[in-house]
């Protein structure tokens, strides 16, 4: 149930547009063009669509340069490297500019330094003669005049490069969360899932605390899809993804883990306690009734299954995962629109003397 079954018609649908729009503009159908045109019509990417729609609006088309531009920024695997690789080098020049800020200083300094050893000597030299000494603290007041002029322009410089560097953190901060970010409903993502699950289940280890899992599914969605059609249906995973984030909370991390599936994770948390947190979810999701924007129509509501399981001495991502998944298909094969949670593990048997 984890893995959705491949969806002939709907990728093909999807790519029926794709190959629509390639037509249309009588672009070359290289697959890069072609993937662009095919995120388009899912819709998925709201990003994606939104600079496809601008270039259009722009220019009533698409020419090679937005193409690749859009592909680059937006779908190239690569991307994220490349974007944390440049700012990983603007932040490495940027150092090297403020070490050589500090050797110029280091250098004033020390010139500074060599100017008052002279002016010591030739005091000696000077003895009381007034007139060489006004000459002599003159020109002090002179270098420790220019030495404060360029201390203040280093530290405007300093100011400079730390108000630069905070932007770059800023910047990688948001490529970063943009990396483990699922673009359709702006839950985490499946990387950051697995990436949570792992450190989580670390931690339940090490301090004996229960970490729980809960898997939910929409139920009988491919139904919905082939009724109302697939955008509509990624309406409905953004309202199954709302209800989601609106049920949990602080420590819990929710995510989208596959096309209509949520995951959320809950630490120091029991199965039970976790399956009330579903429960919550299942009658959020119910109790929204689904409107099709464009004309008011009532599309009725929908429901989710969810399976809940605890992690237990041994577990690995994978088994615990299965575990909650087993409980997930109980709640499918009992009827859908419920919640199957994992008895709580029985106690040890109470020794007899
Ligand atoms: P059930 O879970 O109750 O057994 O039935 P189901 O019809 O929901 O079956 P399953 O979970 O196996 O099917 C998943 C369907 O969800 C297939 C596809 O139509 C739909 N789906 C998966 N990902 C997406 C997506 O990103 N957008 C949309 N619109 N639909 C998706
Ligand atoms: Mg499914
Ligand atoms: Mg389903």
């Amino acid at each position: 149930m984890v893995v959705s079954p491949d969806d002939f018609e709907r990728s093909l649908a999807f790519a029926e547009i794709a190959i629509g729009q390639i037509k249309a503009l009588r672009q070359p159908a290289y697959p890069r063009n072609y993937e662009v045109w095919y995120n388009y019509a899912t819709g998925q990417n709201v990003h994606l669509n939104a600079a496809v729609n601008e270039a259009l609006a722009r220019s009533g088309g698409l020419c090679d340069k937005d193409l690749n531009r859009i592909y680059d920024d937006l779908l190239s695997p690569h991307r994220f490297t490349e974007t944390i690789d440049q700012l990983g080098v603007k932040v490495m020049n940027k150092i090297s500019q403020v070490l050589a800020m500090v050797q110029t200083a280091a250098g004033d300094a020390s010139q500074y330094s060599e100017s008052l050893a002279d002016a010591s000597s030739a005091i000696a030299r000077a003895g009381a003669d007034s007139d060489s000494l006004h000459v002599i603290v003159e020109s002090l007041v002179e270098s420790t005049r220019e030495m404060e002029a360029r201390n203040r322009t280093l530290q405007d410089r300093l100011n400079d490069s730390k108000r630069e560097i905070s932007q770059l953190k800023e910047n990688l901060e948001a490529a970063r969360t943009e990396s483990l970010t699922d673009p359709l409903t702006t839950l985490a993502n499946r990387k950051y899932f697995d990436m949570a699950l792992a450190r989580l289940m670390a931690d339940a280890k090490a301090s004996g605390e229960p970490l729980s899992l809960l898997i939910t599914d929409i139920d009988h969605f491919k139904k919905f899809n082939d009724t109302f059609g697939h955008l509509t249906g990624d309406q409905v995973l953004r309202l199954v993804a709302l209800a989601v984030k609106q049920n949990v909370k602080g420590q819990d991390i929710a995510a989208r883990y596959g096309g209509e599936e949520f995951v959320v994770l809950l630490p120091r948390t029991t199965a039970q306690h976790a399956a009330t947190v579903a429960e919550h979810i299942r009658r959020a999701v119910m109790g929204k009734e689904l409107m099709k924007r464009s004309t008011g129509e009532s599309l009725g509501r929908v429901t989710i299954s969810a399976g809940v399981a605890t992690m237990r001495l041994g577990d690995t991502a994978t088994s615990l995962i299965e575990r909650a998944d087993s409980y997930l298909y109980m709640a499918k094969h009992g009827g859908r629109n419920r919640v199957a949670v994992e008895p709580d593990p029985e106690l040890p048997p109470a020794r007899v003397a």
